[in-house]
């Protein structure tokens, strides 16, 4: 039987660090402070954004929720961003994306102080990554590489197949890895033999966005199976990009859906508001662990 790797546990491990990092902090006079901008009403967006702003309430920093309309002209939103770039009380801002069509989520990402750039979206933090200096990972690749750490398995010298090629998920993803030393393959819709390929990986990642579309032959024996997809299966039930029931059996651990990565997503999205914090007010990581 597969290990199930608990992503609700792992998360909570996270948010308990930086709670307590956060509380050492204010001591200081400092608080981390998250400014979340929604445009729009999309439900799915609602609810991410509600979670993140209990989340910065849980580990005691201050969050700020800028909800526009639909009907926002990019002026104001871009004018909102650069507002809030000079407020010394917000240390890190995200735009829940996506964004209503007419607005340009390319522009606002690049207005984002890159300090402030919790997400790591913008064009500065992703060349960051690229050359392994960086301060802030995107949440998601970030979590999911605490959990194949918490799976036990080392990267070093392992097949990892990455299915996916986002700016958001599948290329940082492969190159968080590749930091590692995994030997990484990406895949996409274009790729051929998809099952040959997967069927390599002893570490396999699915961020695809298709309801259990990596099934039990696409997977080797011993696999550690790690599923970012967050779709509705046919009953409108959550479910990942693996189908649990055929690949469970096969791996030697895999996360499930819900809480797997989703969990974790957050709780290194807090992570990262606290990194911004303790860099914008000059802590350092030595002076502060004192
Ligand atoms: P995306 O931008 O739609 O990218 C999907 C990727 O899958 C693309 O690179 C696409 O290839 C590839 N793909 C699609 N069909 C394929 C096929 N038949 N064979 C091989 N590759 C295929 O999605 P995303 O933003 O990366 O998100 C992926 C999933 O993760 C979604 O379910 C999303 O909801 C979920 N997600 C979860 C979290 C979390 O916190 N748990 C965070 C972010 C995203 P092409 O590039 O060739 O089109």
């Amino acid at each position: 039987m597969a290990k199930i790797i608990d992503g609700k546990a792992v998360a909570a491990r996270v948010r308990a660090e930086v709670a307590a990092e956060t509380a050492k902090l204010k001591e200081q006079g400092i608080v981390p402070g998250l400014a979340v901008i929604i445009v729009g009403d999309d439900p799915a967006s609602r609810v991410y954004v509600n979670n993140k702003k209990k989340a910065c309430a849980e580990v005691g920093f201050k969050s700020e929720e800028f909800a526009l309309p639909a009907d926002t002209d990019q002026s104001e939103l871009i004018a909102l961003v650069k507002c809030l770039n000079e407020r010394s009380d917000i240390n890190g801002i995200l735009c829940q994306l996506p964004l209503p069509k007419g607005l340009d989520d390319k522009a606002v990402i690049k207005t984002i102080s890159p300090a402030k750039d919790v997400d790591a979206f913008h064009e500065e933090n992703v060349g960051k990554i690229m050359v392994g200096e960086y301060d802030f990972l995107p949440c998601t690749p970030a979590g999911v590489m605490e959990l194949i750490k918490e799976s036990g398995v080392e990267v070093a010298g392992k097949e990892c197949v990455v299915i996916g090629r986002s700016n958001i998920v599948g290329k940082p993803m492969a190159m968080l890895l590749l930091h590692q030393n995994g030997t990484v393959t990406i895949c996409h819709s274009k790729t051929a033999n998809l099952a040959e390929v997967t069927r390599r990986a002893d570490i396999l990642v699915a961020a695809v966005g298709k309801a259990k579309f990596v099934t039990g032959d696409m997977v080797k024996e011993g696999a550690v199976v790690i599923d970012v997809g967050m779709n509705r299966d046919e009953n409108g039930k959550l479910c990942g990009d693996v189908d649990f029931a055929s690949v469970e059996p096969k791996c030697a651990a895999i996360t499930p859906v819900p809480g797997g990565v989703g969990p974790m997503t957050i709780a290194m999205l807090m992570r990262n508001t606290l990194t911004a914090a303790k860099r914008q007010n000059q802590v350092s990581d030595e002076a502060y662990e004192k």
